[in-house]
Formats: C-alpha cells, sequence, structure tokens
C-alpha cells in the first residue's frame, strides 16, 4: 500500500527565537512539496511561538506526559501541545528511553495520551549496536512494539513508527538497505497483526543520519513511508532536499 510520504525533524535541544526565520523557511520551502507531509517537532516552549509563525504548517513536539493534568512539576500533558500548537508528538526517542529511563509501558501510556486528545504520535524504536551485532535487531524492536504500541487507533488522530537503531542516530552510520528493508517489513506484519487492515496505513518512518546524500535510496525501500530527521532538519538546505527525495524529485 502506497501512502503519503511524512518527513518529521526532531530539533531536540536546539532551537531559540531567532530560529524561527529557519522554521519559516522550511514551511515555505515545503509547500512545494504537497505530495509530502513535512513537520518539525521543536522544544516544547517553541512550538507556541513555532505554530504562531506558520499556520498550517505542522509542529510537534518530542515527549508528552501520559496524565491528563495533575502533580506532575515540569512535565507538559497532550492538551497543553495541542493547546501551544503542535498537531503531533515524538513519544519513545531512544535519547528520553535511554536519559530517562523511559519504559515500553511509559511510553504506550505517552501515544495513548496523545492520540486521545487528537494529536498524532510517533512511535520510536530502535536497537543499539550490541543487539545488531548478537543478530537480535528485529526480536528487540518486535518486543519493544509489543510493550510500546497503543492498545487501540480509535479517533481522528493518526499513529506513525520510526524505527531508528540506536547507533545510526548522529553518527553518519546507517543499515543496510537490506537491513532496513527486513526491519521495516517485520513492523509492517507486527501493525497488520494488532491493528488488522488499518495496520496496513501506519507509516513506518526510518530515523538515523538520514541526509540528502541517502534519503532517495532510503525512500526507494519498501515499507519506508518517510523520515525521522534529527541533524540535518536544522536548516533548510540540508533539510529540503530530503523532502524532495521523498516526494521523488
Ligand atoms: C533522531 O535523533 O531522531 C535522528 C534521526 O537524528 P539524526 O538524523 O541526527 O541521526
Amino acid at each position: 500500500m502506497s501512502v503519503k510520504k511524512l518527513v518529521a525533524g526532531n530539533w531536540k535541544m536546539n532551537g531559540v527565537s531567532a530560529d524561527l526565520d529557519q522554521i519559516r523557511a522550511i514551511a515555505s520551502a515545503s509547500r512545494g512539496y504537497e505530495d509530502v507531509d513535512v513537520a518539525l517537532c521543536v522544544p516544547t516552549i517553541l512550538i507556541d511561538r513555532a505554530a504562531r509563525a506558520v499556520p498550517g504548517f505542522s509542529i510537534g513536539g518530542q515527549d508528552v506526559h501520559h496524565a491528563e493534568k495533575g502533580a506532575h512539576t515540569g512535565c507538559t500533558s497532550a492538551l497543553m501541545l495541542l493547546d501551544a500548537g503542535a498537531s503531533l508528538t515524538l513519544v519513545g526517542h531512544s535519547e528520553r528511553r535511554d536519559a530517562q529511563r523511559e519504559s515500553d509501558a511509559e511510553v504506550k501510556a505517552k501515544a495513548e495520551a496523545a492520540l486521545s486528545v487528537g494529536l498524532n504520535a510517533i512511535v520510536c524504536v530502535g536497537e543499539s549496536l550490541d543487539i545488531r551485532e548478537l543478530g537480535s535487531a528485529v526480536e528487540t524492536v518486535m518486543g519493544q512494539l509489543d510493550g510500546s504500541l497503543p492498545r487501540s487507533l480509535e479517533g481522528e488522530a493518526e499513529l506513525a513508527i520510526a524505527y531508528e537503531p540506536i547507533w545510526a542516530i548522529g553518527t553518519g552510520k546507517i543499515p543496510t538497505a537490506p537491513d532496513i528493508a527486513q526491519m521495516h517489513a517485520a513492523i509492517r506484519r507486527k501493525l497488520r497483526e494488532r491493528y488488522g487492515s488499518a495496520g496496513a496505513g501506519i507509516r513506518i518512518l526510518y530515523g538515523g543520519s538520514v541526509k540528502a546524500s541517502n534519503a532517495k535510496e532510503i525512500f526507494t525501500i519498501a515499507d519506508v513511508d518517510g523520515a525521522l530527521v534529527g541533524g540535518a532538519s536544522l536548516n533548510v538546505e540540508d533539510f529540503i532536499p530530503i523532502v524532495a527525495a521523498a516526494s521523488g524529485r
């Protein structure tokens, strides 16, 4: 099944007011690629300003708390993200799974919290280098999905999966095309098992050192429905060629 590709940037802990011009430039250049969905996941504190700066362009968060509200100092609820102007959020990025010790169960609760208020959620999964070298990458990622996928897909909000091998993030290394194909096919099977025919339409993004120079090849791999891009999403010159590659140009 061919779906519209999604290219989402993850700005991580980068971006202040001065960078709104870069967001404007990315949003404006993205308009030339209507066959691709483009989004930027920015720091929470920048969401409101970014969303106001680029009406109609998708701005996202990078994390969300699972609870609706309450005594959770420093945290942000799904409704707060939505209220600030976000239309999506990442959950379970490997940097959070590692540094904040987020478990699969927490990631699942976060995804469910996002979807329940109408916020699209990108659930991130991926194996470490040790696991890849042990030959257990597929098994490990399937285990992460078993624990992290939301119970159901009710409502309008969209679920997407980002397969991001941890050893490929920010390193310039990427898996071979057959390895990406094998993992994405396994993820697709899992989504069909879990959600039936709706699983066929869930976008599976590849993430980890995607750049203009490798994007074209990555987007030709079966079941790669887009990309989650870190470093190369920080400026228009690096990011838009990736969007163009997703558009087949
Ligand atoms: C990421 O952290 O989500 C990511 C894909 O980073 P990079 O593109 O810089 O490897």
